[in-house]
């Protein structure tokens, strides 16, 4: 059932951005939203099992015209694939893993110096500030520490 409403709600998602609804569109949708922060080449594997075959370019084309309306937002972590994910609009950041990848959301931060608030923004209007912070999850820690 909630998988119904689901599609309907990204249904008039679609609408309301003025995209054409299509089955690729969707599909790419819902695989985000089921594995926030996947890559390309991620979507491009979970797909299939909701609608069948799809091609490559078109889940380039479909993630394209998705970040173009900010429905998704694309992550572009340095020496790794981008990487994209529905929770939009709210400047959250992310923590990596070196070791295995992982990716997790954290939230901006807040008090007496919010991430939006550079020490000095040279007369920019600022909407946005990208932070990755880089280390090693919890898991390769431990693993890390057993192994010697
Ligand atoms: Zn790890
Ligand atoms: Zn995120």
């Amino acid at each position: 059932m909630s998988e119904e409403l689901s599609v309907d709600h990204n249904d008039a998602l679609l609408r309301r951005n003025g995209l054409h609804v299509t089955a690729q569109r969707l599909a790419v949708l819902r695989a985000v939203s089921v594995r926030p922060h996947s890559t390309a080449d991620d979507i491009y594997t979970l797909v299939p099992a909701q609608i069948g075959a799809i091609s490559r370019q078109a889940v380039y084309d479909a993630l394209a015209a998705l970040t173009d309306r900010v429905l998704l937002r694309r992550i572009q972590p340095a020496g790794s694939p981008a990487r994209y994910e529905n929770r939009v609009g709210d400047n959250h950041h992310h923590l990596i893993c070196r070791t295995c990848s992982r990716m997790i959301d954290v939230d901006c931060a807040v008090g007496d110096t919010p991430c939006l608030t550079a020490a000095d923004d040279a007369g920019y209007e600022i909407d946005e500030a990208e932070v990755i912070y880089w280390g090693r999850c919890p898991d390769c820690v431990a693993a890390r520490s057993t192994d010697v």
